[in-house]
């Protein structure tokens, strides 16, 4: 059976990589892909071959942003039970994290899945509000959970995102010139490979959905790496043992039947249009910015700082390497994050640090 961490295989692939005799910089937009790039060591043997590979907004924690974060502090210094998954809980808000606020004896609840939330709801007489975070692999399942009319005392926050039109943002702001693109794979099982289709049209770069072992990005690489060399731009699948041209189209029909599209806040790119998935006015007896609009507005037109001296936005555009922060491993660490790029293991300095410690930020002159 072929393993996906294989080092003859992957010798090989290097191999037709150096073959092709091009640098590159590449783009991916997945956590989980900055977790296998790291911890294999592929960014440093790329690297020698003159490729880059970096994380743009591929984290659903980190490019959630201080006002979306101050949202759910909100409603949970009002009285509301938040519930929201382990990697959230840390993320920081201009003061809080719903870390700090549960320490202080807010009603914060860890879940794993939202139908422990609605289980919970099920349970108590409390508020239960969902803090939705995520991108299409997880706006389905919540998007179930309200067709299947949870009780009235649960409300979801919604601050789901897309990635296509995150991806095409960075594009298109050009601050690194990019050769190709690495889109996530599971995502695309959900949404499908055609659905990257117009931004390889647009920007005339190539494209390759990937899986998560060490071989799925080397071989990924390789034929971004083919497509320039051959003078394409399109979409490849090097993940076909799970992605199809259309997805998941049972699981589309549910996430679209319950939100729609609508303009998104992203931490690090601003407003990108048509980014963000808002519950329909159909379903917003489930709507936590519905139910508690006026609660919300009170801290409406508040203006939010990120932390001083963060650079999380320029991490999640890809612009620097999370170890360029000033910051990095001095003032913010796992234990002591400033943002939330250093807060969820999908993040890239959590993920650096993880794996590399002071190592590169030493060499880093700052
Ligand atoms: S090291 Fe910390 S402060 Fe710097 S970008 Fe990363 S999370 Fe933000």
């Amino acid at each position: 059976m072929l393993s996906l961490r294989d080092r003859r295989i992957a010798d090989k692939i290097v191999d037709k990589i150096k073959s092709l005799g091009m640098g590159m910089k590449i783009m991916h937009v997945c956590g989980t892909h900055q977790d296998t790039v790291v911890k294999h060591g592929l960014d440093t043997l790329l690297l020698k071959l003159g490729i880059e590979v970096r994380e743009g907004p591929g984290c659903p924690v980190c490019v959630t942003t201080t006002r979306e974060i101050e949202e759910a502090l909100y409603l949970a210094r009002k009285g509301k039970t938040v519930a929201v998954f382990g990697d959230m809980l840390r993320a920081p808000g201009e003061r809080d994290s719903l870390a700090t606020i549960r320490a202080k004896g807010g009603r914060v609840r860890v879940v794993y899945s939202v139908d422990d939330a609605v289980k919970y709801a099920k349970e108590k007489k409390e508020d239960i509000v969902f803090f939705g975070v995520g991108f299409e692999t997880t706006a389905p399942s919540v998007a179930a959970t309200i067709l299947d009319s949870p009780p009235d005392n649960f409300s979801v926050l919604s601050v789901h995102k897309l990635t296509p039109p995150a991806t095409e943002a960075v594009l298109a702001l050009g601050e690194i010139e990019l050769n190709g693109v690495i889109d996530p794979g599971h995502v695309s099982t959900v949404i499908g490979w055609k659905e990257w289709e117009p931004i390889s049209k647009k920007f005339k770069i190539p494209q390759v959905v990937a899986g998560f072992e060490p071989l799925d990005v080397l071989m990924a690489v390789y034929m971004i790496g083919r497509q320039i060399s051959e003078g394409r731009a399109e979409v490849e699948v090097e993940y076909s043992r799970a992605v199809k041209e259309y997805g998941n189209e049972r699981a589309k029909r549910i996430m679209y039947e319950v939100f729609e599209k609508k303009t998104g806040e992203w931490r690090g790119l601003g407003r990108v249009e048509e980014s963000s998935l808002s519950i329909r006015k159909k379903y917003e007896d489930w709507d936590a910015r519905k139910k508690y609009e006026d609660v919300l507005a009170e801290i409406a037109d508040r203006e939010y700082k990120d932390p001083p001296g963060c650079r999380c936005g320029d991490v999640i555009r890809g612009a620097i390497y999370p170890y360029e922060c000033p910051l990095f491993g001095r003032t913010c660490t796992p234990s002591h994050p400033v943002g939330p790029c250093m807060v969820s293991y999908e993040g890239g300095c959590a993920i650096e640090y993880k794996y590399h410690r002071m190592e590169r930020a030493k060499k880093c002159v700052v």
